[in-house]
């Protein structure tokens, strides 16, 4: 079989989520700190124009990069909220935002180009540069910077085979979000390095404390070197409709929904009908964000609570990273002993380059998150 694909690690997010519903569905009592896709329903006027769309016969292949008229709400979505200059021509809509950014990143690297890719990371990245045959290069960040780049060390990083640099704020698994002025830092240098940007910004309506989220392409000319990454699956919960997006220079789009076309040749025409429904809203929004905001309060104070435990303190995402450390416990270790002897599932951060850290989700309501808390304050007076 292919070594680039014998080389890869499973998703450890996909194998605890999958096990913690398995547990549940056998009726074990599993607080469920792992998930990484939010609890609530889709909401009903989503689903209602996703009928309509099979009621009505739109159940069969769109164009390649999506239906024209989502694409254009796409593109005023865009340039509305997030002042990126494009139109439906800068835009493919893909199998989840995953494949996005999946064919970004085979799209703009050849073999052994380098990417930058900050870490803690989202656990996909690595694996799709490795699928690509590109030169993975680890950019550390400290829980002391929260978790931030800082440009000195992005400076030193950059090489004459620098091709891409992956960002994804708010951030999966930190929680870490960019202000104005730290994106400018980045922008400036990476305009100046000719580098391209793969901004994965689908945590972007999940940001706390009065945080506000600044797209990189709308930094001026940035458009042109940036692939925006965004979907439905975190703000609207659509994760099993696997529907999300890429915008980018006209050309770069033009080749690369060339794989499209011999790939997954278009997303399903049901979920493309609820993400135009989905485009319309502005209300469900605000409802999951206060929603999360509370949970995020809930959290943040509990796992501050617990002896041993340096939670680090999210500013978007709806994650919470913590430092257990102070446990001697590895990450793994810890996270398997607190599933297995006291049913609470949580993500170990090595598959993220964060050893000595946990990613707990607060995608689950205040009551489990609440127990939950307990129960690891019993787990670690145990230890
Ligand atoms: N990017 C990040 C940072 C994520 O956490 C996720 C969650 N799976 C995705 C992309 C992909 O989302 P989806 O494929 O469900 O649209
Ligand atoms: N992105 C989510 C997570 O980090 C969903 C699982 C995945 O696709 O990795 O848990």
């Amino acid at each position: 079989m292919n070594p680039r694909i014998i080389c890869l690690n499973q998703s450890s997010t996909l194998k605890i989520t999958a096990l913690t519903k398995k547990l549940r569905q056998q009726g074990r009592d599993v607080i469920n700190f792992a998930a990484g896709e939010p609890d609530f329903d889709t909401p009903s006027f989503i689903k209602d124009a996703a009928k309509k769309a099979i009621d009505s016969g739109f159940t069969k292949y769109t164009p390649s990069r999506g239906t024209v008229i989502l694409r254009e709400k796409i593109a005023a979505k865009l340039q509305q909220e997030n002042k990126i200059p494009v139109t439906a021509e800068n835009i493919i809509v893909t199998s989840g935002a995953k494949y996005a950014v999946f064919v970004a990143i085979f799209g703009l690297i050849k073999e052994a180009d380098e990417v930058i890719l900050p870490s803690p990371y989202w656990v996909s990245y690595p694996e799709m540069v490795k699928l690509a045959a590109g030169t993975l290069k680890v950019l550390p960040t400290k829980a002391s910077d929260n978790f931030k780049i800082k440009i000195e060390d992005l400076e030193k990083a950059i090489t004459s085979r620098s091709k891409v640099l992956i960002l994804n704020y708010p951030n999966n698994p930190t929680g870490a979000t960019y202000s104005y002025e730290e994106l400018q830092e980045i922008y400036k240098l990476v305009r100046k390095r000719g580098i391209f940007v793969i901004s994965d910004e689908i945590y972007e309506k999940l940001v706390y404390d009065g945080s506000s989220h600044v797209s990189f392409a709308s930094f001026d000319g940035a458009a042109d070197f940036t692939v925006t990454i965004n979907g439905f699956s975190k703000t609207y919960s659509m994760t099993g409709w696997r529907i999300g997006y890429l915008a980018a220079a006209k050309k770069i789009i033009d080749e690369i929904s060339k794989m499209i076309d011999h790939t997954t040749s278009c997303t399903s025409s049901i979920s493309q009908k609820g993400a135009e429904a989905a485009l319309g809203d502005k209300e469900w929004q605000e409802v999951i964000k206060k929603e999360f905001q509370q949970r995020w309060d809930i959290l943040w104070q509990g796992l501050s609570s617990c002896p041993k435990l340096k939670p680090i303190k999210s500013q978007g995402t709806f994650y919470m990273f913590c430092d257990i450390s102070q446990t001697h416990l590895t990450s793994e270790d810890f996270a398997s002993r607190l599933l297995e002897e006291h049913l609470v599932s949580c993500i170990p951060a090595e598959s993220f380059g964060a050893p000595g850290f946990l990613r707990l989700s607060f995608a689950t309501s205040v009551e489990n998150i609440k127990k939950g808390i307990d129960r690891i304050k019993k787990f670690i007076s145990q230890l």
